[in-house]
């Protein structure tokens, strides 16, 4: 694949083409991804997967932009969850999220716990994605201040990891809280343990599965 055989908005191609070619994960994944199918992606740290979820969101929100000009009601609620299991990670999606979206306006916010919450919700205001760590996104959405209902496009950024720091719980609630009619779910996992594959058939919608 290249970045010009994806028909996606010219700002983001001009963004990627930073880089020489896409990973193997983004070859993979992004058909899919821009096609609206749910995906497992099984792939390391380093692969080039943040970008492989990323741009697809990016380019989601653009669609949406353009479908809510359409209409007389629009609404601002943030669309684009993911979540992942460290603060540190979660500030390296965000990163990477804010380079792309400048390009297009699109707006990232990133919350952990550890910090006040008070600085989060003035920032989860006009956000339209939000990263985010378990805990602490279920405590923002017990305030208010996050509506998992308008949440659309879903990513868990390695699920394993997130089960092995013990989130399986928040996970459930978080999936269950979201409206799974009207959602689009991505699941990316560095190992494939009979626990990632459990929480995949529950929570996703006859996923594709790239491996590499
Ligand atoms: P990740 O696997 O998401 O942690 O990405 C690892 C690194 O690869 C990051 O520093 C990205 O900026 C970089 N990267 C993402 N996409 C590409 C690409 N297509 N070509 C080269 N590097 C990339």
């Amino acid at each position: 694949l290249s970045f010009e055989e994806l028909s996606i908005d010219k700002r983001v191609l001009d963004f990627l083409k930073k880089y020489p070619k896409p990973t193997p994960i983004q070859s993979a994944a992004w058909p899919f991804l821009l096609a609206g199918r749910d995906l497992i992606g099984v792939a390391e740290t380093g692969s080039g997967k943040t970008m492989a979820f990323a741009v697809p969101a990016i380019v989601y929100l653009l669609h949406l932009a353009v479908e809510r000009k359409k209409k007389v009601k629009t609404t601002s609620s943030t669309s684009v969850l993911i979540v992942s299991p460290t603060r540190e990670l979660a500030l390296q999606i965000h990163e990477n999220l804010n380079d792309l979206g400048n390009a297009v306006n699109i707006k990232s916010v990133c919350v952990y716990g550890g910090v006040s919450k008070d600085d989060q919700k003035r920032t989860l205001k006009g956000a339209n994605v939000v990263v985010a760590t378990p805990g602490r996104l279920i405590d923002l959405v017990n305030d208010g201040a996050v509506d998992l209902k308008a949440i659309s496009y879903l990513v868990l950024d390695e699920a394993d990891r997130m089960l092995e720091k013990g989130f399986e719980e928040d996970i459930k609630r978080i999936m269950q809280s979201t409206d799974a009619s009207n959602r689009k779910t991505v699941m990316f996992t560095a190992t494939w343990p009979p626990s990632v594959r459990d929480l995949a058939s529950q929570f996703l919608n006859n996923p594709v599965k790239v491996m590499i």
